[in-house]
Order: C-alpha cells, then sequence, then structure tokens
C-alpha cells in the first residue's frame, strides 16, 4: 500500500553548473536500489549527466590514526 505523504524531489540543481534540473529539457529520473535512492540527472544546459545517490547507510572503513 502506498504512503499517503506528500513527495518531494531533493535534488533540483545540477552539482556541475548549478542550473534547475526541473527545467523541461533537462533529465532527472528518481529510481531505488535497495533501501538508497538513485537520482539520474543530465543538465540540458552543461551537457553533465551522472548520478546521484542518497544512502540510507553508510559503511566506512576505519580511519588510520595519524
Ligand atoms: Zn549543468
Amino acid at each position: 500500500m502506498a504512503e499517503n505523504k506528500n513527495y518531494e524531489i531533493k535534488l533540483k540543481y545540477c552539482p556541475n553548473c548549478g542550473e534547475s534540473l526541473l527545467k523541461s529539457k533537462s533529465l532527472l529520473n528518481e529510481y531505488w536500489i535497495s533501501s538508497d535512492i538513485a537520482y539520474f540527472c543530465w543538465c540540458s544546459d552543461c551537457s553533465w549527466r551522472g548520478e546521484i545517490i542518497e544512502m540510507e547507510r553508510v559503511t566506512a572503513p576505519e580511519l588510520a590514526s595519524q
């Protein structure tokens, strides 16, 4: 059953030039990888394209002591 809450697009601007990705010629596609949210972006202004992944949990190696 779908959750009944307001939907918000968190990613709105190109990470390369800062132009809005919500313009009709740009592409912003959201999909899911397990519990993570992935955004595929293509900016019509600077042609940057890539994916940005919002992670629910991050596992990182222990930092080396100095
Ligand atoms: Zn751009």
